[in-house]
C-alpha cells in the first residue's frame, strides 16, 4: 500500500468516520434525492420520541421513516403507527425491522399524495384513538410542501413533531412581524402554536448534511389565531406582501390584481397600518385586519 492511500485511511479514522460497507448505512445506499439523511444520535432521537406527545392513546404519523431509526421507539410508545415511506427499496427492511409489532403499518406512498383525512379515519374505525401525533425527520427538498399539506387540508391532527434545516425552523419560530420571519411564519402561526424540541447537529446524521437542523413541534390551535373574512385571501396578501419585501405594502399590495394604490392606501388607514410599512414588519392581526378591508373596498 503506498504512504499516499495508508494516510488517507488514517485520516478517515481520526474523524471518527463511520466504518463504511459497499452499501453505506446500514445496508443501505442513502440516496441523496430523496433527502436521505438517517439519524443516528440517540439523543435526539429520545428528544423526538419524548417531545411529540405520542402515548398510548395516540395514533402517530411517521413520515420517511427510511431505515427505522424512529420508527420502532415511536412504536413503543403510540397505541398505532402508520409510517409513510417513498423509496420502495426500504419498505422490505421496515417490514422486516417491525415485524411482530401489530400496531405498525408500513405504507408505500408519497406523503404529497396520500389521503391523510382518510388515513386518519380507518385508523380510528379500527383502534381506540384520541390523538393523532404527525412526526418525521422530513426530506429537506419539500419541508414547506409537507407542513402546508399537513395545516391547510388536513383534519383532525394535534400536533407535528419535524425535523427540519435549522434556518427554515428559525423562520417559521420567528413571532409574524419579527425580521426573521416569512410568509410561511405567517401560515404556521395561525394554524398552530410553535415550540422547539431539540437541535440537531449535521453530525447526528449519516451522511451528514451540509447544513445544521432543528426540531420543531407545531400544536395545532382549536381555533385559527385571528379571526378573518377570508383566509386565503389574507394569505395572497401576505405572499405578495413578501414576495416583494424590500417595498413598501403600499407599492407591493398594488401590484395585486383587483387592487390599486388608491384601494390598497385606504384599507391601510381603515386598518391603522402606516403605508411606508413593509410586509415583514406586520403582525397576523395586522395582516387580517388589512386583508378584510381591502376586500371590502
Ligand atoms: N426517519 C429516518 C431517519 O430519521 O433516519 C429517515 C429520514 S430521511 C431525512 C427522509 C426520509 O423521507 C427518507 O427515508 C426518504 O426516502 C423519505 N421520503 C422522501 N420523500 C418522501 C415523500 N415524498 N414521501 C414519503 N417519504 C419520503
Amino acid at each position: 500500500m503506498s504512504s499516499g492511500k495508508q494516510s488517507k485511511k488514517l485520516k478517515n479514522k481520526k474523524r471518527g468516520g463511520r466504518p463504511k460497507t459497499p452499501y453505506g448505512y446500514g445496508g443501505v445506499r442513502p440516496q441523496k434525492s430523496l433527502g436521505q439523511n438517517f439519524l443516528v444520535d440517540e439523543g435526539v432521537i429520545d428528544a423526538i420520541v419524548c417531545g411529540c406527545g405520542a402515548d398510548e392513546g395516540a395514533l402517530v404519523i411517521e413520515i420517511g421513516p427510511g431505515t427505522g431509526a424512529l420508527t420502532l421507539p415511536l412504536s413503543e410508545r403510540a397505541g398505532f403507527l402508520a409510517a409513510v415511506e417513498l423509496d420502495e427499496s426500504l419498505i422490505e427492511p421496515l417490514r422486516v425491522k417491525t415485524f411482530g409489532s401489530d400496531n405498525v403499518r408500513i405504507i408505500h406512498e408519497d406523503i404529497l399524495k396520500l389521503d391523510i383525512d382518510g388515513l386518519i379515519a380507518e385508523i380510528k374505525d379500527l383502534y381506540d384513538i384520541n390523538s393523532v401525533r404527525v412526526v418525521g425527520n422530513l426530506p429537506y427538498y419539500i419541508t414547506t410542501p409537507i407542513i402546508m399539506k399537513l395545516l391547510e387540508t388536513a383534519h383532525g391532527i394535534d400536533s407535528i413533531t419535524v425535523m427540519m434545516q435549522k434556518e427554515v425552523a428559525d423562520r417559521i419560530a420567528a413571532e409574524p412581524g419579527e425580521r426573521a420571519g416569512g410568509a410561511i411564519t405567517y401560515s404556521v402561526h395561525y394554524y398552530a402554536e410553535v415550540s422547539k424540541v431539540t437541535d440537531a447537529p449535521r453530525e447526528c446524521f449519516y451522511p451528514a448534511p451540509k447544513v445544521d437542523s432543528e426540531v420543531l413541534r407545531l400544536d395545532i390551535r382549536k381555533e385559527p389565531a385571528v379571526k378573518t373574512d377570508n383566509a386565503d385571501f389574507m394569505f395572497k396578501c401576505i405572499k405578495t406582501g413578501f414576495s416583494q419585501r424590500r417595498k413598501t405594502l403600499l407599492n407591493a399590495l398594488s401590484a395585486m390584481e383587483g387592487t390599486d394604490k388608491k384601494k390598497v392606501s385606504e384599507a391601510l388607514a381603515a386598518s391603522g397600518i402606516d403605508e411606508n410599512r413593509r410586509a415583514e414588519t406586520l403582525s397576523l392581526a395586522e395582516f387580517a385586519a388589512l386583508a378584510n378591508n381591502l376586500r371590502e373596498e
